[in-house]
């Protein structure tokens, strides 16, 4: 059986700061990270690795050249093989265009059984390239998935809801987006961190996935960002003064004039 899992180099998003002064972003020594809900899908697959040594565990992501330290650090915690899909011609990619560069990827491996990916990417955020994905090979989905079990040729999911979870059983090969309640993710061993330096990282262009680059990067995406820009910052907090009720009595009023109640 092999397993497939989509990963994604992204800043960390919890180093990045906003600059008081100009209100703009301090990128400045933010490092690169995998993914959080990539490692947990990597988790997912490599708990099923530890059950039966024969399944492959892969990993595939569509990035720079930079992206190669990622897929090392997957590498590291136990993943089989690595590909990096790395082409100027890739570069300016809405998710439209990711995701139809990440499904040529994953044809060119082949013979996927099982195809994991993160819910969301914490830079772009927008939780549509695992989707996308699917419907491009033409794979039955799930998204959200915090448990699964594989009984036989399908897999037996639980999918995240607001208030709860909902079962349902999806016929392998499919494709399963993780949320961060699955599992929680290894650490890499000093070891393992040697031994994937050792490994060879698959590096694709354009060609080697059979795109034509009129298909991929920013010449397929169907939107543009047009402007960026750092959210104002919050308003000043306000204190309120006086006995409990007449700050009460205040504050319905600030809440009054909002239109808030
Ligand atoms: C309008 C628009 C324009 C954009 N223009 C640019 C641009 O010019 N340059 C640029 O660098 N980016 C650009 N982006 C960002 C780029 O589209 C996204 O980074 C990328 O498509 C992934 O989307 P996401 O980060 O929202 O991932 P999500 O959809 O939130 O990610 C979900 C999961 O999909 C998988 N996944 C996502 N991306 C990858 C990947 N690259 N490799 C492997 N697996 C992956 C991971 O498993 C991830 O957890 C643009 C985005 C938009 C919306």
């Amino acid at each position: 059986m092999k397993i497939l899992v989509c990963v994604k180099q992204v800043p960390d998003t919890n180093e990045v700061k906003i600059d008081p002064v100009k209100g703009t972003l301090i990128r400045e020594g933010v490092p690169s990270i995998l993914n959080p809900d990539d490692a947990n899908a990597l988790e997912a697959a490599l708990q099923m690795k530890d059950r039966d040594p024969e399944i492959v565990v892969d990993v595939i992501t569509m990035g720079p050249p930079q992206a190669g330290y990622m897929l090392r650090e997957c590498l590291a915690m136990g993943a089989d093989h690595a590909y990096l899909l790395s082409d100027r011609a890739f570069g300016g990619a809405d998710t439209c265009a990711t995701s139809t560069t990440i499904a040529a990827g994953i044809k060119k491996v082949g013979d996927v059984d099982l195809i994991f990916a993160g819910r969301q990417a914490i830079d772009g955020d927008t939780a549509q390239v695992g989707p996308q994905v699917a419907q491009r090979l033409g794979l039955p989905e799930v998204s959200y998935v915090q448990h699964y079990e594989v009984k036989g040729n399908a897999v037996e999911v639980q999918r995240q809801l607001e208030d709860g979870y909902e079962v349902l059983e999806v016929q392998m090969p499919c494709l399963l987006t993780c949320v961060k309640e699955l599992n929680t993710p290894r650490y890499m061993s000093v070891g393992s961190i040697v031994d994937a330096y050792q490994k060879e990282i698959t590096v694709w262009n354009h060609e080697d996935v059979e795109l034509d680059p009129r298909d991929c990067g920013l010449n397929a995406s169907p939107t543009q960002v047009f402007r960026s820009f750092t959210p104002p910052q919050k308003g000043k907090g306000e204190m309120l003064s006086g006995t409990v009720e007449e700050m009460a009595g205040k504050l319905v009023e600030k809440l009054a004039e909002k239109h808030l109640v």
